[in-house]
């Protein structure tokens, strides 16, 4: 397709983690049948003059060879290449003294870890235990191995003196370790896994006022009852634009969805091995899905008086909460 770009994210090898806050949505991990990277890169070439392929979407580098993978990525691109990011296994780093030279060697300057509490909260939400436990080991070989963190941390209602306990903590390693050490707090969406955290969202009140200066946007945060008030009367449909740039995920079922939010049944595109490629194609630049047609026939005014809770001061980004109503519509349609 003349001008666009394509970025193709495929879950070749799925996470090692079952995140209670994962936007995504938990997938079973699926080792890929051979040549699934070739067939999934080559269906797009005739239509599109550049393709940036990654052979992830949940955790990048969760295959043990992911030095040769990362080479793979590129080759398979078109006319582009995949970016790093500042993402990485945490999983990897703590098991693969390789793992850190490598990132070095490809550009990666921070990684951010995620954090949702001290040692017991972390290992529930991650879904693994030992998780706490691996993501201060990984901070420090970050650290040794010229690497800065980012820490990120999901508040809500049940972790928020822990995620103060957590910034505490973070003061100390930059006073005593890394000065350069990021850290940050933000309430997270609320789609996929995270739809399920909606009753213990953090009321925008009861955000320690400790952190409010590593709070992420907070000039922006509003209560759900504020994005009520700001959607009642706003009779236009949910839009999802795809714009010049279009990102893809492909699931390892080769279920196709844009990024705009979780990967459940409403928001699939198509099939890469039932969908004939012009079509196919055709539908995602023109957002011929099932998704965005039901967008197109509703408006926030409809959802918001359905789904919202006027009296509610849970925090919100506004983009969020009106993905949060869209999704509870696409819920009750029940497909
Ligand atoms: S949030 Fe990321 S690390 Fe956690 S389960 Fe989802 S994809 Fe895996």
């Amino acid at each position: 397709m003349k001008g666009k770009k394509l970025i193709l994210a495929f879950d070749m090898y799925g996470c090692p983690n079952r995140c209670l806050h994962c936007w995504i949505g938990h997938m079973p991990n699926v080792k890929p049948e051979d040549g699934a990277d070739d067939f999934v890169a080559s269906y797009f070439y005739p239509y599109f003059e550049q393709i940036e392929f990654y052979s992830w979407l949940r955790e990048p580098d969760f295959c043990p060879d992911y030095r040769q993978r990362w080479e793979k990525d590129k080759a398979l691109s078109k006319n582009a290449e995949p970016e790093r990011f500042e993402l990485a296994s945490f999983y990897r780093i703590v098991r693969d003294d390789g793992y850190i030279p490598f990132l070095r060697s490809v550009g990666v300057k921070k990684v951010q870890l995620s954090f949702f509490g001290l040692k017991e909260t972390q290992d529930r939400y991650v879904g693994r235990n030992g998780a706490y436990d691996e993501i201060m080991l990984a901070t420090e070989k970050l650290i040794n191995g010229g690497i800065i963190p980012r820490w990120q941390c999901f508040i809500n209602e049940e972790n928020r003196e822990e995620i103060t306990a957590i910034y505490k903590m973070a003061a100390r390693i930059r006073e005593n370790n890394c000065k350069e050490l990021e850290f940050f707090v933000h309430e997270g969406s609320c789609e996929g896994e995270n739809e399920k955290l909606y009753p213990i969202r953090i009321e925008k009140d009861h955000i320690p006022p400790a952190l409010l200066p590593v709070y992420l946007n907070y000039d922006k945060l509003k209560t759900e009852r504020e994005c009520c008030l700001i959607l009642e009367n706003d009779r236009t449909s949910p839009e999802f634009p795809t714009g010049d740039e279009i990102t893809l995920y492909v699931s390892n079922k080769y279920d196709v969805y844009y990024n705009f939010t979780n990967m459940k049944k409403p928001w699939i595109i198509g099939n890469l091995k039932e969908d004939k490629p012009e079509r196919f194609t055709d539908k995602i630049i023109n957002g011929d899905t099932y998704a965005l047609n039901k967008a197109r026939e509703c408006s926030w005014s409809e959802l918001v008086r359905k789904y919202g809770d006027f009296s509610s001061g849970k925090a919100f980004d506004e983009g969020d909460y009106k993905t949060y109503l869209f999704n509870r519509y696409l819920n009750d349609l029940q497909i």
